[in-house]
C-alpha cells in the first residue's frame, strides 16, 4: 500500500510517492502559486500526476466518503490510499485546517476538505516539522530516541517535539514554536511583533543579516561576499554566505560562527525545556552543517544549565534531508487507512 506525501512550501509543492518503508518511489514538484484556489489546484496536480503515472484512479466525487473512511477495495487495490500534506502553517488540533501561514494564503482555510474533494482520497495535515520528525524517529537519525527535538533551520525555524514516539503539540496544536523563543532582549525585530527571536540568529535570513552589519562593522574588508554586497546587499541569501564561508571569505566565515553560537545557546534553552536524547538539524541551512555543528555543540555543552555534570543530547543532523516531510507526511497519512 503507498501514499503521497506532499510539502507544501513557500516557493515549491513536492510530492512524493511513499512505501510503507519509507522510500520515496516517484517525485513530482511545482512551483507554489498565490491563492487558495490556485494552491489546491497544483497540489491536486501533483498528486494527480503521481497518480496517472502509477496506475491510480483518483475519484472525484465530493460528498461520498467521509474523512478517513477507507473506500471499498482500496485496502488490496495496490494504488495509492491517502495523502499526507506536510504544511508550514499553524494546523488546527483535528488536522483539517489551517489556521494562519505566514508563506502561504490559507486563512481559516478547510484544507483536508476542499483537498479531498480534489483527489478523492482521504487527505491528512501535518506541521512540516512535525511531519519531518516522525520520519526522522522511524527510519533516520532519531531512531529509538525517546525524547527527541527536531530545530529545521531555513528562512526561520521550525521546531518538532516527540515523545515515546509521539507528536507533542501542546494544548492548541501549535507547540513548540522554538523559532520565536527570545534569546536576545531587544535584539533584531522579528516579523512574529517580537525582538530577539532565536531565528533572527540562527537561520539562512540571519546568516545574511550578520554578513551585513559584520561588513558595517568591518569597512573596507576585502573578499567575495564584500564584492557581492557592495554591488547588490539584496541579493545575498543564507546560501550564498554558506558558499563564500566554504571558499574562506572571512566575513561569511565569522557569519557562520555566529549561527553556530546562536544555535548552541538555543539548544541549551531547548534543552532546559524538554531536556532531549536526539536534537535533528535539518532545514536547508543543514546542509552546511559542517561549516557549524561542531562548534555549535561546543556552545550548547558549554551553556547548558548543570554543564559538564549532565547527559547532553546527542545533536545530528537530518538523514532524511529535504524528504522528511515528505515521507513523513505519507507516513502519517498510513494511520487514515490502516485502521
Ligand atoms: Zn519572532
Amino acid at each position: 500500500m503507498l501514499t503521497v506525501g506532499v510539502d507544501v512550501g513557500g516557493t515549491s509543492v513536492r510530492a512524493g510517492l511513499v512505501d510503507a518503508a519509507g522510500s520515496v518511489l516517484d517525485l513530482r514538484r511545482a512551483a507554489t502559486p498565490s491563492g487558495d484556489d490556485a494552491l489546491e489546484d497544483a497540489i491536486a496536480a501533483v498528486v494527480g500526476e503521481l497518480a496517472a503515472d502509477h496506475g491510480w484512479a483518483p475519484q472525484r466525487r465530493p460528498g461520498q466518503r467521509r474523512p478517513g473512511q477507507r473506500r471499498p477495495g482500496q485496502s488490496r487495490s495496490g494504488g495509492v490510499a491517502a495523502v499526507g500534506l506536510a504544511v508550514a502553517a499553524f494546523v488546527a488540533t483535528g488536522r483539517r485546517q489551517v489556521h494562519f501561514s505566514p508563506h502561504l494564503s490559507w486563512r481559516g482555510a478547510a484544507v483536508a476538505d476542499r483537498i479531498e474533494r480534489r483527489v478523492g482520497v482521504p487527505v491528512l495535515l501535518e506541521h512540516d516539522a512535525n511531519a519531518a520528525a516522525v520520519a526522522e524517529h522511524r527510519f533516520g537519525a532519531a531512531a529509538g530516541a525517546r525524547v527527541t527535538t527536531l530545530v529545521a533551520i531555513g528562512t526561520g525555524i521550525g521546531g518538532a517535539l516527540l515523545v515515546g514516539g509521539e507528536l507533542f503539540r501542546g494544548a492548541h496544536g501549535v507547540a513548540p514554536e522554538l523559532g520565536h523563543l527570545r534569546v536576545v532582549p531587544d535584539g533584531r525585530p522579528c516579523p512574529c511583533g517580537k525582538r530577539g527571536c532565536w531565528e533572527r540568529y540562527c537561520s539562512g535570513t540571519a546568516l545574511v543579516t550578520t554578513a551585513l552589519e559584520l561588513l558595517v562593522r568591518w569597512r573596507g574588508s576585502a573578499g567575495p561576499l564584500a564584492t557581492a554586497a557592495t554591488a547588490d546587499p539584496g541579493r545575498l541569501s543564507g546560501r550564498r554566505v554558506a558558499a563564500a564561508a566554504r571558499d574562506g571569505d572571512p566575513v561569511a566565515r565569522r557569519a557562520m560562527q555566529e549561527l553556530a553560537r546562536w544555535l548552541g545557546e538555543g539548544l541549551a534553552l531547548v534543552a532546559d525545556i524538554y531536556d532531549p536524547q536526539v536534537v535533528i538539524i535539518g532545514g536547508g541551512v543543514a546542509e552546511s552543517a559542517t561549516l557549524f555543528l561542531d562548534e555549535a555543540r561546543e556552545h550548547y555543552a558549554a551553556t547548558v544549565t548543570g554543564a559538564g555534570y549532565r547527559p547532553l543530547a546527542r545533536i545530528r543532523t537530518s538523514q532524511l534531508g529535504d524528504q522528511a516531510a515528505i515521507v513523513g507526511s505519507a507516513l502519517l497519512a498510513r494511520a487514515l487507512i490502516d485502521g
